[in-house]
C-alpha cells in the first residue's frame, strides 16, 4: 500500500513513521527539498499547485491525504480526479474558511461563539461588545487576528487585517482551552481520544495535558458527540481535531483541523494506537485501533530551538521527538511527551524555556 501526503513537515514525518510498521510506504510532496519528512519518506519537491508534481504524487499513491488544511482547491480537485483523497475535498474546503466552519457548527447544533461575516470597516463598526476579528481564510497559530476590547481598537481594523473577508466572533470568557481528536474509518466506524487541555504562548501551542485534568465524563461525551456529528456530516475518513473553549459546562467550538493535530502528539506513547497510526489505518481502509489511554501524559512543544538532547533524555519518562528541522524563531522543531508525572514535565518545560523562544 502506498500513501501520498500533501506536505512534508513533521506531521507527514510522523505519519510516515506510523505507516512503516503497517507495510504502508509514504511519499510526501513539499516545495522544499529540506522538508523533514524526506528523512523517512520519498519526497517529491514541487509547489502544492504544480500539476506535474500532483500527478506524480497521485500516480505513486493508492490514497492521498494532507498534513495541512490550506490545500488549494484546484490541487485537491486535480488529485481527486485520478486518486482517492481522504479526507475529502469538502472537509478541507470547510476547514479553510472560518465562516463556513462556524455555519456548519451551528447547523449541527455544535455550540460556537456568536459570529458575523465582515466585508468592510462599516460592518466592524456595527458590531457590539468585545470581539475577535479573524481573516476567514489562511489564519493559523493566532495569525490574521485582532482582539477588539475597546472602541479605539476598531479604527482601521479592516485595513490592518489586509482588507480581506473577515469573521467577527464574540470574545468568549472561557476557563480553558481543550481539544478532542476523533477518527472515522472507511466503514463509518468512529473512535475518539480523551479531551486534552492546551496551553499556548504567543499563539502557538506550548503544552498539552492528556487527559484534561479534572474533566467530567459529560464533557467527554459532549465533545465526542460534536466530533461524531462533524465526521458523519462530512462523510469524513481520517483523523479530525476539534478545538474547544470550556466555560462552565459549555464546550464552545473554536475551529476544526481536518488532519492529525499537535495536541494529539502525546498519543504516540500515551495511547494504544497513536493518532498517526489511526489516520493511516483510516485512510488506507484498515480497521481503526483502540484509542484507549495508557497513561497520563504532558506534551511539551520545542519551539524555536531545542535543549541538549542528552539533558532531555536524562529525565525519566521524557520521550524526545526531534523533527530534524533547523531552529528558527516561532518554528516547531520537536516535542517531548512526558509519561512520568509533574516534576518530570516541569523539568522538561524548564529546559525548553532555556532555548531561544521557549
Ligand atoms: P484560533 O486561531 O482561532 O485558534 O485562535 C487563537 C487563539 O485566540 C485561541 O487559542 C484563543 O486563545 C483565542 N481566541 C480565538 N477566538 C476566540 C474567541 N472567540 N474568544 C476568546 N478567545 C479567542
Amino acid at each position: 500500500m502506498q500513501l501520498g501526503v500533501l506536505g512534508g513537515g513533521q506531521l507527514a514525518r510522523m505519519l510516515a513513521m506510523a505507516a512503516h510498521p503497517l507495510g504502508v510506504r509514504t511519499t510526501a510532496l513539499d516545495p522544499s527539498p529540506d522538508a523533514c519528512a524526506g528523512a523517512v519518506a520519498e519526497l517529491i519537491v514541487a509547489p502544492y499547485d504544480d500539476p506535474e508534481g500532483l500527478d506524480r504524487l497521485g500516480r505513486v499513491s493508492d490514497v492521498v491525504t494532507s498534513e495541512f488544511e490550506s490545500v488549494p482547491a484546484e490541487s485537491a480537485d486535480r488529485l481527486a480526479a485520478s486518486s482517492v483523497v481522504r479526507p475529502n475535498a469538502r472537509a478541507l474546503a470547510v476547514a479553510q474558511d472560518r465562516l463556513h466552519e462556524k455555519r456548519l457548527f451551528t447547523e449541527l447544533g455544535i455550540d460556537t461563539p456568536r459570529f458575523e461575516a465582515i466585508g468592510s470597516q462599516d460592518d466592524i463598526d456595527r458590531m457590539e461588545g468585545p470581539g475577535v476579528l479573524k481573516t476567514r481564510r489562511l489564519g493559523y497559530d493566532g495569525k490574521g487576528q485582532l482582539v477588539v476590547r475597546d472602541e479605539s481598537q476598531r479604527d482601521g481594523a479592516f485595513e490592518q487585517l489586509g482588507g480581506v473577508p473577515l469573521i467577527w466572533e464574540e470574545l468568549v470568557p472561557f476557563e480553558r482551552e481543550l481539544s478532542v481528536i476523533a477518527v472515522r474509518g472507511v466503514d463509518g466506524s468512529t473512535a475518539a481520544y480523551p479531551l486534552v487541555e492546551n496551553h499556548h504562548r504567543d499563539g502557538i501551542l506550548r503544552l498539552t495535558h492528556a487527559p484534561a485534568p479534572g474533566l467530567a465524563a459529560e464533557m467527554q461525551a459532549l465533545a465526542e458527540a460534536y466530533a461524531r456529528r462533524l465526521l458523519a456530516e462530512l462523510d469524513y475518513v481520517g483523523v479530525l481535531a476539534l478545538e474547544l473553549f470550556q466555560a462552565g459546562n459549555r464546550l464552545i467550538a473554536n475551529e476544526m483541523a481536518p488532519r492529525v493535530h499537535n495536541s494529539g502528539h502525546w498519543t504516540i506513547e500515551g495511547s494504544e494506537t497513536s493518532q498517526f497510526e489511526n489516520h493511516v489505518r483510516a485512510v488506507c481502509g484498515l480497521p481503526l485501533g483502540s484509542t484507549a489511554q495508557r497513561m497520563t501524559c504532558t506534551m511539551v512543544n520545542l519551539i524555536g530551538g531545542a535543549p541538549d538532547v542528552a539533558d532531555l533524555a536524562a529525565i525519566e519518562g521524557a520521550h524526545v521527538h526531534l523533527y530534524g528541522k533547523a531552529p528558527r524563531r516561532g518554528r516547531k522543531i520537536g516535542h517531548v511527551t512526558v509519561t512520568s508525572g509533574e516534576p518530570a514535565w516541569r523539568a522538561v518545560d524548564e529546559l525548553a524555556r532555556g532555548t531561544a523562544d521557549g
